[in-house]
């Protein structure tokens, strides 16, 4: 399986083909340093990309989902799937397919499921990831604990990846913008590019050091003037 066989795929999901294209990409850079982690799993598109460029460095993928869907995917929301609702328990259920796609692409040996909330997930994590794709729950409540929760784990030079950034509101919601823009102002990360809906940035110590230099010159200047 290369890119090319892979793009050739249909795989059930939400990601436009530059963006599943620059997600295999980053993958295979980082995954070099460390394992890689996205929230927000579904079907496992994402999943196949990222896990294809893991899977070039012998690298890790966790792939983080309850899958029982986000809000917009329950019945009756504007992004509801009938194929993905579950008879007996009433739930939407996206495992099943997913465990599928990741057998179908020969990923089993580079992609390690997490079913669980991503908060669950978060609460005893310590591995350091050289890149993080958030891509779960978007009310602001979910996209601000997944950005607190898994920033501190990645490593320096890391990826963190946010999806569905519309800076027109009238083209989606809003709180992977938010969390985008909270991490540019954090000074920890420098703004890559944005592939379509796609935020890229990168962990960033000499940023970091940077703004050490200048709260330094910052105080010196108070204590000059006193
Ligand atoms: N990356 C996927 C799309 C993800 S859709 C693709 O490429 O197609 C968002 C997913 O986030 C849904 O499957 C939903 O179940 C999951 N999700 C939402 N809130 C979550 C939470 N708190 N913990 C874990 N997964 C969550
Ligand atoms: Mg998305």
């Amino acid at each position: 399986m290369d890119i090319r066989h892979l793009k050739a795929k249909n795989i059930k999901g939400f990601l436009g083909d530059d963006e599943a294209e620059q997600l295999y990409h980053l993958a295979k850079q980082a995954s070099q340093f460390g394992p890689c982690l996205e929230i927000g799993s579904y079907c496992g598109k994402s999943t196949a990309y990222l896990g294809l460029g893991c899977k070039e460095n012998g690298g890790i993928l966790f792939s983080v989902d309850h899958h029982h869907g986000s809000e917009e995917q329950q019945p009756g929301q504007e992004y509801f799937d009938s194929e993905l609702l579950d008879k007996d328990s009433g739930l939407i259920d996206t495992f099943n397919i997913f465990r599928e796609t990741v057998r179908d692409l020969l990923l089993e040996d580079t992609v390690v499921a997490i079913v669980a909330k991503s908060e669950v997930t978060a609460r005893l994590w310590s591995t350091p990831l050289s890149l993080v794709f958030i891509d779960g729950g978007h009310t602001f409540k979910a996209a601000f604990t997944d950005y607190t929760n898994w920033v501190s784990h990645l490593l320096p030079d890391g990826y963190l990846l946010i999806h569905d950034i519309f800076l027109d509101p009238s083209k989606g919601g809003q709180a992977p913008y938010f969390i985008y823009q909270l991490a540019l102002s954090s000074g920890l990360f420098e703004g890559l590019s944005i592939i379509n809906t796609l935020g890229i940035l990168k962990r960033s110590l000499h940023k970091q050091r940077k703004d050490e230099e200048l709260n330094k010159w910052f105080k010196q200047q108070i204590n000059f003037s006193h």
